[in-house]
């Protein structure tokens, strides 16, 4: 039987916003918004393109300092391609994927896990190598992942009708006929996650490129998980919310708005191949900022930080870029022989110079989502009834998907820590999800932390120090039914002349393993052009 753990996930609820218990004026709490930089970002709205005081030429710019961007940039230099600049607008590298730290611990503001790739998916184990999550290989040459990085038990806990169990799936008290559709579910999964088609190929893999393109799997796409569960007969309560909370918690997405193909993908692309088993996760106290700091490294002094893109001109002989130094406070005209864009693609709208007069088509059929990520500093564990503090702690009847723990790793299980605590706006109106982000005020962003965990942890209040709230605006895109296999989302990763693409959207899901592999194809798909020698990553 398929365990109950963390790839079959944690879910969500569409309760109304809980008022906070407490009746007197709540004593305000230290933090406050910490990112992202949305004044700087949104000056492009308003076609922010300034003179350039200097003028520089270099064979590879790279726009964007997420893992897409970082990993082109690993990608061309262990191909010893040296040459390239990486520009990213924060004061820090990562995007979705960056991290904080205070003296308690370092904790994530996005990303914080990826599940034990298969040995096949080389550029993951190979920057996993470099973290030193890769112990030793095995006999068979597979790696072995170090004891401190695999998620240490217990991994998930869930807090159904007032009381912690053990499990992602609440198994208390569920009728035989519900864990009966559970176990045909994980069958179905199963079924899934052992098919392979003519050319051998999974047929639901990560990253997602390489999976099957048989007709009757893609035809999976046009459909939303929530219609495919129906026709299936999977109509039980507890199943839907177990598997609407994988979608929202990969895809910030409900099971409607979530195409049924990313839905099934979430499930069987994580069963390890030839076992029936979920892969682990691998997690660091501050997430994937871990893989970040690595990529960071090996680009150096290349990356640099606080550059605004502001304009991207593709011409026969390269491509032009305008941007915005804003520690010198200087706009910098950059001649590149190539350039990769790795920012979200939405952007390619305001800052693409013939996308700007001409909008492609395909630019305005990527939906974002919201997320709001809060981190809470806490003298102590909290109190809960039931089963113990796990890594994440997930609420039944919650709009959020509760929080990870981010000093789980250390194995001490008592003194202060931090919670990261994640809330997804799944409204069908994103732009208006967006607004109410972005207007809404710190206080109130703590207040309904509290209140929605509150319930779960009497007491919480007085054991928060500090709240700090990130913002993500344009968090991700969302795998909604007919998108993934869509000429649309095809189109828009197509080279534009010199200018080529890469960024988790190109695969209209968000996940470190797309970020990473558009990465490394367009980094050599520049050497390529280059006539660079490299060994390909993705063969
Ligand atoms: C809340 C949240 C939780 C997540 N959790 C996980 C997880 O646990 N595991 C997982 O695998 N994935 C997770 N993801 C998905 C995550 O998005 C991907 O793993 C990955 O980090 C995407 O990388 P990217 O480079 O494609 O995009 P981005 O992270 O969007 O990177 C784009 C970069 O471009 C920069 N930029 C934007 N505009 C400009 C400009 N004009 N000039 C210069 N730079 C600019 C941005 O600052 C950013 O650094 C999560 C995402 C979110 C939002």
């Amino acid at each position: 039987m398929m365990p109950s753990r963390r790839a079959l996930l944690r879910g969500l609820a569409g309760l109304p916003l809980l008022r906070c218990a407490s009746r007197a004026a709540p004593t305000p709490l230290a933090g406050g918004i910490v990112g992202g930089a949305h004044q700087r970002g949104h000056r492009l709205r308003d076609g922010f393109r300034p003179a350039a005081a200097r003028e520089e030429q270099i064979p590879v710019a790279i726009l964007g300092g997420g893992i897409a961007g970082l990993s082109a940039g690993w990608a061309l230099e262990r191909a010893g391609f040296r040459d390239f600049v990486i520009l990213e607008l924060e004061d820090a590298p990562g995007g979705t994927s960056r991290s904080g730290s205070s003296p308690v611990s370092a904790y994530p503001w996005g990303a914080h896990y990826v599940p034990v790739p298969a040995p096949s998916n080389r550029p993951l184990v190979a920057i996993l190598e470099e973290v030193g999550a890769v112990a030793r290989r095995d006999g068979r040459g597979e790696p072995v992942y170090a004891e401190e990085v695999l998620c240490r038990e217990p991994q998930e806990r869930v807090f159904f009708k007032g009381e912690w169990y053990e499990g992602l799936y609440p198994r208390v008290a569920a009728a035989p006929s519900e864990l009966a559709q559970l176990e045909r579910f994980f069958a179905e999964m199963r079924r899934f996650a052992r098919r392979r088609d003519r050319r051998g190929r999974r047929a639901f893999a990560l990253p997602r490129a390489l999976s099957s393109d048989d007709p009757d799997l893609v035809a999976l796409d046009a459909h939303s998980m929530a219609d495919w569960m129906k026709a299936q007969g999977f109509d039980s309560p507890r199943l839907r919310w177990f598997v609407e909370y994988g979608c929202r918690d990969d895809f910030g997405a409900t099971l409607r708005q979530t195409s049924a193909w990313a839905g099934i993908h979430y499930f069987a692309s994580r069963l390890e191949e030839g076992r029936d088993e979920p892969a682990e996760f691998l997690t660091w106290p501050e997430g994937n900022g871990r893989l970040v700091a690595q990529l960071a490294k090996t680009a150096g002094a290349r990356l640099r930080l606080n550059a605004l893109v502001a304009d991207v001109d593709p011409r026969t002989d390269g491509v032009r870029i305008l941007y915005y130094d804003d520690s010198r406070r200087e706009a910098v005209a950059l001649r590149a022989r190539h350039a990769i864009f790795a920012l979200p693609r939405f952007l390619a709208g305001h800052l693409v110079a013939p996308w700007r007069a001409t909008p492609a088509p395909w630019l305005s059929e990527a939906v974002y989502g919201s997320w709001m990520v809060a981190n809470l500093t806490l003298r102590e564990r909290p109190r809960g009834r039931g089963f113990s503090l796990a890594w994440d702690n997930v609420l039944y009847d919650s709009e959020s998907l509760g929080y990870v723990v981010a000093t789980h790793q250390s194995g001490r299980d008592h003194g202060a820590t931090v919670l990261t605590y994640y809330l997804p706006l799944v409204d069908d109106d994103a732009r208006g999800a967006r607004a109410r982000l972005l207007a809404t005020r710190f206080s109130d962003w703590c207040e309904r932390i509290l209140a929605d965990l509150g319930r779960a942890h009497p007491g919480l209040r007085e054991l928060v120090e500090r709240v700090d709230v990130y913002l993500w605006g344009h968090a991700m895109v969302r795998p909604r039914p007919g998108y993934l296999w869509s000429e649309a989302l095809a189109a828009s990763a197509r080279p534009l002349g010199r200018l080529h693409f890469a960024h988790t959207d190109l695969a209209g899901m968000a996940l470190f393993e797309e970020a990473q592999y558009w990465g490394i194809r367009a980094a050599e798909a520049v050497m390529r052009d280059e006539r660079h020698a490299f060994q390909s990553w993705l063969v």
